[in-house]
């Protein structure tokens, strides 16, 4: 579903063959809670149904590890950055909080099965690519130097603001009134938005620039760190729902003027998770991290099955209850694949796999593809064998491991023991019993127990 357009469109990459994805990454000053993964799922999502339909993709997520400031949700970019805060509260070095939790952001991506991004930016390592972009901005008319020493967009310079949250310039009203005093120090327009931020007072994570020492702005990292690695044109651009604006619309002004074109040709959002019916926040102590769900002795791609069991683009409610569900789900498919591989392999069932691709590709219809699953599991017009290979073909999109249980099948004879088994048959039906002892023993030497019962021969490993 395209944010901007508001329409589900066909998705035809600028250079064939080739998908660009930019996903917009974690502020790295705390751990990411379920809900920030259920975002980050989305561009791994996207990626594995684009290569399952033969294209090569180019994913770049970034770190943000400087200037997200703590209220900067609004269209006035104020108080203290994320990630000094943190620093304080941890009295550690900031750079040392935000690699701390960049580790732990990995970390978190693999036990879900995310295929890691092509390139991890760090904005505090590219505020070269920024200055250039401001730069550029500034002598193309776009932006300007307050009088406070910090660089501004000139909103107004950009007259499609708007056009992906729907939030037009017109409509935006300043802030409270001490706020908008505060902040219209610099700027010429309660809408323009500060590209680089004079360093004030502050110490840490300043850089020197044309306009003095100072720090970017949170939107100017995506646009420079995504034109420089992605070009000029980028296909899909993903992120949380809360980040249309003013982050995105921001950014696509940025990204526009730079380069005097539309850049990104799908924005693509997903929808928020609440946990147990309520926002996840630190204040009401219902934030759940991946940690949560593995203390509770669950796999934590029961998680990312959970995860799929509603569409990207609706608000979902998890819960421990449906952790719980995603988990019993999770093991009864994973038995149920590894007593599939006992049977002969077969050709998949080429009406399931339509089905399947389908859910996919019609936007990501997650749900859907669950229910196609768990209609075929219990279809038995359909052999082992053949649900066997569409199980493991659609894991390539789910990602669930589903193959794990393969080969832990508790009973299986070792080599030469059905040989001998059926010969101790035989000897038994013509009651040549030094010839069944006999091979009794040399079962037994092979770990192979018999027992001899009314329903005939049967054994047990030893
Ligand atoms: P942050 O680390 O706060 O910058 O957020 C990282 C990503 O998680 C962004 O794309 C946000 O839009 C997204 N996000 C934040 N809260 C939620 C939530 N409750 N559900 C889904 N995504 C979220
Ligand atoms: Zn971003």
């Amino acid at each position: 579903m395209d944010t901007r357009t508001r329409r589900v469109e066909e998705i035809v990459p600028s250079t064939p063959g080739l998908l660009t994805l930019y996903a917009c990454g974690p502020t790295v000053y705390r751990y990411a809670h379920v809900g920030n993964l259920r975002t980050f799922l989305l561009s791994d999502l996207i990626r594995r149904t684009a290569e399952q339909s033969g294209l090569r993709v180019k994913l770049v997520q970034n770190i943000t590890d400087v200037g997200h400031l703590q209220d900067d949700t609004g269209i006035d970019m104020s108080g203290e950055d994320k990630l000094l805060a943190q620093a304080r509260a941890e009295n550690k070095d900031p750079f040392v909080i935000a690699r701390f939790y960049e580790d732990a952001f990995h970390a978190d991506l693999a036990a879900l099965n995310v295929h890691p991004a092509d390139a991890y930016p760090r904005a505090s390592e590219w505020i070269d690519a920024m200055i250039e972009l401001i730069s550029g901005l500034i002598e193309g008319g776009s932006a300007y130097v307050g009088d406070d020493g910090s660089v501004y967009f000139d909103a107004r310079s950009f007259p499609s603001y708007g056009a992906i949250s729907g939030n037009r310039l017109e409509d935006l009203r300043a802030g409270h009134r001490e706020d908008a005093e505060k902040l219209m120090e610099g700027k010429r327009f309660h809408a323009d938005w500060a590209l680089w931020k004079s360093a004030g007072a502050q110490r840490e994570m300043v850089w020197d620039s044309p306009w003095g020492p100072g720090f970017p702005g949170w939107h100017t990292e995506c646009s420079a760190m995504s034109l420089q690695l992605l070009g000029s044109t980028i296909d899909v651009h993903t992120g949380g729902i809360d980040l249309r604006f003013p982050h995105h619309e921001d950014e696509r002004a940025q990204s526009d003027s730079a380069v005097g074109h539309e850049v990104v040709r799908h924005w693509v959002h997903g929808e928020h998770l609440l946990f147990e019916g309520r926002k996840m926040s630190k204040s009401t102590g219902n934030v759940v991290l991946v940690s949560d769900v593995t203390d509770r002795g669950h796999d934590p791609l029961a998680l990312r099955l959970a995860f799929l069991s509603s569409r990207y683009r609706q608000q979902a409610n998890l819960s421990w209850a449906a952790i719980e569900g995603a988990s019993r789900q999770l093991t009864r498919w994973r038995e149920l694949v590894a007593a599939w591989a006992e049977e002969p392999s077969k050709a998949m069932c080429a009406e399931y796999v339509g089905e399947l691709r389908e859910a996919f590709e019609e936007d990501l219809d997650t749900p859907r593809a669950l229910q196609v699953l768990r209609r075929l599991e219990k279809d038995e017009a359909i052999p082992g064998g053949s649900k066997l290979e569409t199980f493991l073909w659609v894991d390539h999109y789910l990602g669930l491991d589903l193959a794990r249980d393969i080969g832990k099948a508790p009973a299986l004879l070792p080599a030469g023991a059905s040989e001998l088994l059926a010969a101790r048959a035989a000897a038994r039906e013509g009651r040549d019993f030094a010839a069944s002892d006999r091979l009794r023993d040399e079962l037994a030497a092979l770990g192979v127990a018999v027992a001899d019962t009314k329903e005939g021969q049967t054994w047990s490993l030893a």
